[in-house]
This record gives structure tokens, C-alpha cells and sequence, in this order.
């Protein structure tokens, strides 16, 4: 087990920043220049970077403040998901076990499974049972040194129920310590039986989910699917207009199964990121270079899906789309609840760099959801979101998996411990002989 940290006082209570607090004698991986920057200490005060600077200047600065020694430790921005479906109900495990019993996912859809199984449980759950339920896979992810965390509704499909799923997002930020970015999934899959089928769902998301999410004040951005079993371009398109009708920044499900040049629909409405991407072709990362769109990597539903076709990592470095990785966590085709097992994916099946992996899920996974200016690196001004590891060098978080080296988090200039191994869920009743 890591020694813990020694502090001059006891943390405070993380409602409680308003003293300043230094972290010194550490190796600060800033994410602003190249490498181990130079300096080794970091006052917060109000849970803000103050200063950076070297450890005899800050303590002389701040000579009041709470002293954390970090004790050589490697620092870097705390870590961002910036694509999470993490709030839902049901379990779709058993449907698994079919699928390696050879079933296709289509029998597994007509028989009730897929992804309208997860609606009809997720619709079922109150607003604390889904963030209750969602726990466990949000104390995963802080294990991995998460302090910031997107989350989509999308399995609601009736406004009362994605606004139930938003509420229970910002919910969760009051359980745990960490930021929330929520995001209204609006077009995601078409509810069944539907009056006037996908064009008649837009047609109400358009002309009254969409006004009633933006009123409530409860999402920071639109997102949809654009593919050929979910919905089109045009589709797509009247749900981006109405969104900036409504002041809202956009992101997009593009290109994952096929080509639909979705990149290049989220490039024209600005989109803070367009995700997926395995099938983009040249014309859509220029439009994604020249929009400044940011690439969000998924390499857990390349993986799960077993995709063959990785997005065209090589022309996007070229272009200059900067690229994040997330872990997607979702039932259906990324049930992945760690943001350092999709680092060391996007390495070995994609080819990113480890300074990509760390940039990913750090610099350019805050610009992703629009909140660069505050978080995503290690700054003066920006929220004092660290993540303190037991590694020697920065590459150790993208080469292995399952190692756990995260020893503390720090969110908002208070130091949190890492969290224990993430309690099992709560027990679903035992598979029966007929769950199979
Ligand atoms: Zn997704």
C-alpha cells in the first residue's frame, strides 16, 4: 500500500476551501509545455492555482497556508471523461452471455434486450435511484483520478424522463467531489412505435424538448447520433439549429459504423467535439481542423464491438484536430468504467502517443466540453484539480492496466484520498436458468 501523503494540518472538509493550501515537493506535469516543468509547488487559494512556482517562494508567499508535501510525487491536471452514458438503469450482462453463445444483437433487440431495455429500466428508476445506481462506476472512475466527469441522458427518451436523468447527473456532483458537464442526448434512438416515426420524434424535440431542457438550465450541451440505424444528417441538422436557437453548444455521435460525413456536420454548427470518428474520411477532419472541433476517441466500443476500422488517428495529428479519449461508459457497447484503461487503448489500437493519451484525457478532453479556461491543466486562475500519482514516469499511466496508481486526488485545492476499490452494485436478485 502507498505511504499517505503528510500534511502539516488536517484536510478540511471539501465544502470548506476557502484557506489557502500548498502542494509542494512535487513533479508537476502541467500539460502546458512539454515534459516535467520546472518548478515543483502550487498554492490554491478558494480552491484556485494562485501561483506556481518553486517551494521556498510559495511557502514565503503564503506563509499561513496548509502545507501538503508531496513527497516527489508525480502531479498532473486532474482527469477528465468527457463522453460518459453512465446514468442508467437495468443490467445488461446476461445479454453478453447470449451474444458469446452465439445469438445475434438483433434476436437479443426483438426479444426485449438492447438498447430499449435499458430505457424501460432507466424509466423505472427514480431521480436518487439512478444516481445511486450510477456510484459505483463513478467511484471507478475517481479511483482512476477523475475530477471532472460528462455525463449524457439519452436512454429517457420522454422528456420527463431525460430531464429526471440530467437531475440525477447533477446529483451525482453533490454525492461525490467532483464537476459535472451534463449533456441532453436528444436524438439517441427512436422510441418505439413513435407518431410519425424518427422525423416525427425530431419534430418534438425540436418544438418542445428542446425549449423545455434549455429552460430547465439543466444541460451544458446537445448531442445526437447520427448513423444509419439511428438518425440522418437532416435530422441531425434541425436538432443542431434549434439548439443554437437556444444557445446551446453541440456535440456528435459521427461516424462510428459508417461513413455519414458526420464529422462535417458537427464542423458546420461549431460543435465542441464530433466522437467516434472510425469512419471520417479527409474531407471531415479538415472540416474538424478548420472548425476547431475536437476528435473524443472511444476506443472502449472499438473494442467491445470489435470494430476493424480505427479512426484516422495519423491525418488528424497531421491536421492539428486536437484529440481526447473517454471511456464511453455505456451498457450497451462500452460497459468501461476506467479513463486509464482507455489511455492504454487508444495507445495499443489506436497509435496515439502517451503525451496524447495524457493530453487526451486532460488538456483537450476539458476543451471537448467547452471548459478549458477553468480546468485541463495545471495554470494559475484555473480550479485546483490534480490527480497525485505513485508512478516514476508519466508513460507508467498509459503501459499497464489494472495497476491502480492513483495515491490522491485533489478537487478544488482540497486533497481527497483515493478511493477504495469501488463497492460491488448493489445486488441484482441471482440469475435464474430462464435469465439465460
Ligand atoms: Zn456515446
Amino acid at each position: 500500500m502507498p505511504t499517505p501523503i503528510s500534511t502539516s494540518a488536517a484536510p478540511t472538509a471539501v465544502a470548506g476551501a476557502a484557506e489557502a493550501r500548498l502542494f509542494v515537493h512535487a513533479r508537476l506535469l502541467t500539460m502546458c509545455t512539454g515534459g516535467i516543468d520546472g518548478h515543483d509547488s502550487i498554492a490554491a487559494v478558494d480552491g484556485r492555482i494562485a501561483a506556481i512556482g518553486g517551494q521556498a517562494e510559495i511557502r514565503r508567499r503564503f506563509p499561513d497556508a496548509e502545507v501538503v508535501d508531496l513527497e516527489g510525487r508525480l502531479v498532473t491536471p486532474g482527469l477528465i471523461d468527457c463522453h460518459t452514458h453512465i446514468v442508467y438503469g437495468g443490467d445488461r450482462s446476461a445479454e453478453m452471455e447470449r451474444r458469446l453463445a452465439g445469438e445475434s444483437y438483433e434476436s437479443i433487440a426483438r426479444a426485449g434486450g438492447g438498447i430499449l431495455s435499458t430505457a424501460a429500466a432507466t424509466a423505472r428508476l427514480t431521480e436518487s435511484e439512478l444516481a445511486a445506481t450510477a456510484l459505483p462506476r463513478i467511484d471507478a472512475l475517481l479511483a482512476d483520478g477523475v475530477t471532472t466527469l460528462e455525463i449524457k441522458s439519452g436512454y429517457g427518451l420522454e422528456l420527463e424522463v431525460e430531464l429526471r436523468c440530467l437531475r440525477a447527473a447533477h446529483r451525482i456532483a453533490t454525492l461525490r467531489p467532483l464537476s459535472v458537464s451534463a449533456t441532453y442526448l436528444a436524438a439517441h434512438v427512436v422510441p418505439p412505435q413513435f407518431p410519425g416515426g424518427s422525423d416525427g420524434y425530431v419534430e418534438q424535440i425540436c418544438s418542445q424538448y428542446l425549449p423545455a431542457v434549455a429552460a430547465s438550465g439543466l444541460a451544458d450541451a446537445v448531442d445526437a447520433y447520427c448513423e444509419t440505424i439511428a438518425f440522418s444528417v437532416d435530422q441531425v441538422a434541425r436538432v443542431f439549429e434549434r439548439a443554437r436557437d437556444l444557445r446551446l453548444p453541440v456535440k456528435l455521435h459521427a461516424d462510428q459504423l459508417c461513413n455519414m460525413h458526420g464529422a462535417a456536420l458537427a464542423a458546420r454548427f461549431g460543435a465542441l467535439s464530433a466522437d467516434h470518428l472510425e469512419f471520417t474520411d479527409a474531407a471531415g477532419v479538415a472540416a474538424l481542423a478548420r472548425a476547431g472541433t475536437v476528435a473524443v476517441l472511444l476506443p472502449g466500443a472499438f473494442y467491445f464491438l470489435r470494430q476493424q476500422q480505427a479512426p484516422p488517428v495519423r491525418a488528424l495529428r497531421q491536421a492539428g484536430v486536437p484529440m481526447a479519449i473517454a471511456s464511453d461508459c455505456n451498457p450497451g457497447t462500452s460497459p468501461m468504467s476506467s479513463l486509464l484503461a482507455a489511455m492504454n487503448l487508444a495507445a495499443v489500437e489506436f497509435g496515439l502517443s502517451t503525451e496524447e493519451c495524457l493530453a487526451g484525457v486532460t488538456r483537450e478532453a476539458a476543451r471537448a466540453l467547452g471548459v478549458l479556461a477553468d480546468r485541463g491543466s495545471i495554470e494559475v486562475g484555473k480550479s485546483c484539480d490534480l490527480a497525485v500519482w505513485n508512478v516514476e514516469q508519466p508513460a507508467a499511466l498509459v503501459y499497464s492496466l489494472g495497476s491502480r496508481p492513483l495515491l490522491q486526488r485533489v478537487w478544488r485545492g482540497c486533497p481527497l484520498p483515493a478511493p477504495a476499490a469501488p463497492a460491488a452494485p448493489a445486488a441484482p436478485a441471482a440469475p435464474t436458468v430462464s435469465d439465460r
